[in-house]
């Protein structure tokens, strides 16, 4: 075992009970409440942060509405925005152990993988985003409005920052989903009031520092932490928000989109998933089941696009499964400070007692445990399981787990494949393990979800938009689809 140490100014950051940044102010709440934050890894309390009210989430809007409107912010040129952004980006990385350390306290996931994945993943979004603050264009359009024969005009395009983003973002990978907000904010223009996960809001307050430091005028980044109920509700509510985006659970999702269309605050949507991953007879099945074991138990499986339904042409299910068994036994769970570890614990009491039900509910409906199937404390830990001998249309397959619980199905061709795949409420995520390139081909435009992988699962790219079909949101995050959900189009029509 090897316990990675604490650097003191983790631990200072943790005992100084971080507050909320409203505005130019790091402040409590307004009524004093705080919420406890626990540690996923022994169940104990970490600190107490703030928990926001009404009022606080009003304050916090106001400063980001006055830096939009009226503030040297509203006035900055693509460069000084490209170069910010890029300043931030450094700051991260300065400070990417530190970082890592309080999304492994905070979130329970490994401090090694998040300083590599998470932690560099937001720094190379921002520097990718930092690009894009250059590049922003209109156009101009030659036109003949026919309603005035006569006469000669000058049209063109104009593409504006949107204005206040209000941002709630879930807990699974708490400082990556707030830049996947905040870069394209930043590089627009916009001003952002970011609402972490009640769990997790250790990073995104350490991101507010550093936002400060990089230089932004006060106001254009506001942290308000509290519940999803009293201060989230309170964001998506405010009449000063013009743009929503949420990250989190579809059942929360739909709420924000009906609220946001009644006041017709732009809003995007990244929800949850149920990701199919499909082995085809022909592929290499050594790396298949590999990536089929990491496609769902990175993260412990809290992954919105985890490979979390497996499906294997018939004559190799057997082999592949018995394959994916043999690494999720091998894996060791613990701490995420203790390096030797493959997962840790979920993140809360309340996750693993929703991911057990899942687990007992295929028991009791007779299907196979292939592996694990336990858990244990202390710490909210579940063992990588992976069930097989389930229907299609079993809640374990329909429904969003968000735990290490992979259903696996055997079929028949490529058309079963497919059919089974798309038999989802869900878009997100596919990928298809196969060499062969026609079938391959075949394949991917028949696959209903924002993302297909071949040969590969949950890889990401900054310049490429993550994002649903279906019940997995409306929009998209990353590339320049992101720059276009942070922009307004104003046409301009003069005449001569
Ligand atoms: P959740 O919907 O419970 O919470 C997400 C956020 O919404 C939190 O900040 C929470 O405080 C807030 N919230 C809760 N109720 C609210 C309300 N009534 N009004 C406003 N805000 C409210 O989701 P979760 O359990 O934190 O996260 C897990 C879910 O997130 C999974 O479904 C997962 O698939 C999804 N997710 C999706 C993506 C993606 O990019 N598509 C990425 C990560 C997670």
């Amino acid at each position: 075992m090897a316990i990675a140490t604490l650097l003191p100014a983790t631990t200072a950051f943790i005992q100084r009970a971080p507050r909320m940044l409203i505005g130019a102010e790091w402040v409590e709440a307004a009524d004093g409440q705080t919420m406890p934050l626990r540690n996923p890894a022994t169940g104990e309390q970490l600190c107490v942060v703030p928990r926001a009210t009404v009022d606080d989430v009003d304050r916090a809007v106001l400063a980001a509405r006055q830096a939009f409107d009226d503030s040297p912010w509203s006035r900055t040129r693509p460069r000084e925005r490209q170069n910010l952004l890029w300043k931030l980006a450094d700051l991260m990385q300065r400070d990417a152990e530190l970082l890592a350390q309080l999304e492994c306290l905070n979130n329970g996931k490994s401090a090694a993988v998040a300083q590599v994945m998470d932690v560099q993943l937001a720094i190379d979004f921002l520097r990718y985003m930092a690009g894009w603050a250059t590049k922003i264009e209109g156009s101009s359009v030659e036109v003949s409005v026919p309603l005035m024969p006569d006469q000669q005009f000058h049209s063109f395009i104009r593409r504006e920052a949107v204005g206040v983003v209000g941002a709630i973002v879930a807990w699974n990978f708490p400082l990556l989903l707030a830049c996947w907000k905040l870069g394209p904010a930043l590089a627009t223009g916009c001003t952002v009031v970011l609402k972490p996960a009640d769990e997790t809001p250790l990073t995104a307050l350490k991101l507010a520092e550093l936002v400060q430091e990089a230089g932004y005028p006060d106001g254009v980044f506001n942290v308000v932490t509290g519940t999803g109920i009293t201060a989230g509700a309170a964001l998506t509510h405010n009449p000063r928000v013009d743009k929503l985006t949420f990250t989190g659970s579809t059942a929360v999702g739909k709420e924000i989109g009906k609220i946001a269309m009644d006041s017709m605050t732009r809003v995007t949507l990244e929800l949850g998933g149920k990701s199919p991953t499909i082995v085809m007879a022909d592929a290499d099945l050594g790396s298949a089941a590999a990536g089929a074991a990491s496609a769902i138990f990175f993260n412990q499986g809290q992954v919105c696009c985890a490979g979390s339904r497996l499906y294997v042409q018939r004559k190799h299910f057997d082999n592949v499964v018995a394959d994916i068994a043999g690494i999720a036994n091998a894996m060791k769970l613990g701490s995420g400070l203790d390096t030797s570890v493959d997962m840790g614990p979920l993140i809360s009491a309340r996750q693993q007692e929703r991911v057990w039900r899942y687990i007992e509910m295929g028991r009791e409906s007779g299907a196979t445990i292939a592996c694990g199937g336990e858990q244990f404390g202390p710490g909210y830990f579940v063992k990588p399981t992976v069930i097989v001998d389930v229907d299609q249309q079993h809640s374990l397959v329909q429904e969003e787990i968000f735990g290490p619980v992979l259903v696996a199905i055997p079929f028949d061709d490529e058309a079963d494949a497919l059919r089974m795949a798309n038999d989802s409420p869900y878009g997100l995520g596919a990928s298809i393990w196969s060499n062969d390139l026609a079938a391959v081909h075949r394949m991917i435009p028949r696959i209903k979800s924002g993302s297909v992988w071949v040969n590969c699962h949950s890889a990401l790219d900054p310049a490429l938009p993550f994002g649903g079909y279906k019940m997995s949101g409306v929009g998209r995050e990353m590339g320049y689809a992101a720059i276009e959900h942070y922009t307004e189009l104003k046409s301009v029509l003069i005449k001569l």
